[in-house]
């Protein structure tokens, strides 16, 4: 439903040559052939990334590469094998062939799935040897690496869910922190269609918002958002409730809360269960201290301790942005401290030092 894509080329690493050499001893004039085999291209290895959800990383970054193997060597060794590319990407990425649309890997959360492979090295003159042909001249290219173009193709699965009344500011929120550009009209009942848009707090962290336009507005309009929406939603972890300083229709910003609780608890349970942030919005209307006051006020009319923070927010003056992600990200992602960068690393594979080919 909510696909995020990207189209890239892999290329694995290409086989070494073999080496054309033969023995030189001072006291045989004539030694035997002993070049080595050439080592085995990288192959490109995709890994599940838990600290990955979005494949934006793709969207730049076109041509990933293993290291090709080296070239056989004398005295029978073999050349080195070129490195494996590991390729971070988000657990549920769909890898596909683009030309043929064929189905490669579903990759899974710590999965690791060879996605092209490294081409063997190619014969050192050594194997060429035979009764008939002692001082073989001929040594084996290296096999080519596969080169394939991959489509991914991703899920996205919200990691917040931004609920309200029509009008509280949720798709101007939406649009001011994320990528995404949601429409925005200045009346009631226009948003139906549910909106992702991926925040970046920094490149290494990301989360991704659904603007949840449901509830009242498809209610009032008959219109449902469907049984599809609703479930992506019920895997969000948060939810933002956010609600207008000054709703225009005259109701307190304490009944307009309790309206969409009402509304949530009705429409999904599990929705309704969620831990959430109440974010009360468009602060730029009033002053500060009066901003400040209808903060109090909403507080004190729903009775919520002073333990329940209560953010101030206003998606027209971006006041209050970067708390509500952070106190977002500290909710969705409690127990990862140290972030992984999404680079792609290069990995090192148990692989036999250069020596005795046989
Ligand atoms: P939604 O129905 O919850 O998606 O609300 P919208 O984002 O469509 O906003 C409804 C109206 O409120 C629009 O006219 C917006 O321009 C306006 N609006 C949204 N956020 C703010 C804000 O922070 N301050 C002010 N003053 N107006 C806002
Ligand atoms: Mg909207």
């Amino acid at each position: 439903m909510f696909v995020d894509q990207a189209e890239i080329t892999v290329k694995a690493g290409d086989g070494g040559r073999g080496a054309i050499s033969f023995r030189r001893e001072a006291k045989r004039p004539k030694g035997g052939p002993d070049g080595g085999d050439g080592g085995r291209g990288g192959d490109v290895v995709f890994f599940g990334d838990e600290n990955i959800n979005t494949l934006l990383d793709f969207k730049g970054r076109p041509r990933w590469e293993a290291v090709n193997g080296e070239a056989g060597r004398s005295k029978q060794q073999y050349g080195l094998a070129g490195e494996d590319l590991v390729v971070k990407v988000p657990p549920g990425t769909l890898v596909f062939n683009k030309a043929t649309a064929e189905l490669l890997a579903d990759i899974g959360p710590g999965d690791q799935r060879v996605i092209a492979r490294g081409g063997r090295g190619g014969f050192g003159n050594d194997h060429y040897k035979s009764p008939t042909n002692q001082v073989p001249r001929k040594a084996g290219p290296g096999e080519p690496g596969e080169r394939i173009e991959l489509r991914l193709e991703l899920k996205l699965i919200a990691d917040v869910g931004i609920v309200g009344l029509p009008n509280a500011g949720k798709s101007t929120l939406l649009s001011v922190i994320s990528d995404a550009r949601p429409k925005i009209a200045d009346y009631p009942f226009t948003t139906l269609t549910p909106q992702l848009g991926i925040a970046e707090l920094e490149p290494t962290r990301r989360l991704v918002f659904a603007d949840i336009p449901g509830l009242i507005e498809g209610a009032a309009g008959g219109a449902g958002l469907g049984h599809e929406f609703l479930r992506h939603v019920e895997r969000t972890r948060v939810l933002v409730h956010l609600i207008d300083i000054a709703p225009p229709d005259g109701r307190s910003p304490a009944d307009a809360y309790r309206l969409i609780r009402k509304e949530l608890a009705e429409y999904s349970e599990q929705l309704a269960e969620k831990p959430e942030i109440i974010a009360i919005n468009k602060a730029d209307v009033l002053g500060e201290a009066e901003a400040e006051a209808a903060v109090k006020a909403f507080k004190k009319e729903l009775r919520l301790g002073h333990g329940e923070p209560v953010l101030l927010l206003s998606g027209a003056t971006r006041q209050g942005m970067r708390e509500l992600l952070e106190k977002c990200w500290a909710m969705v992602r409690p127990k990862i401290e140290n972030w992984t960068p999404a680079e792609p690393v290069v990995e090192k594979r148990v692989r036999p030092k250069p020596g005795v080919s046989r």
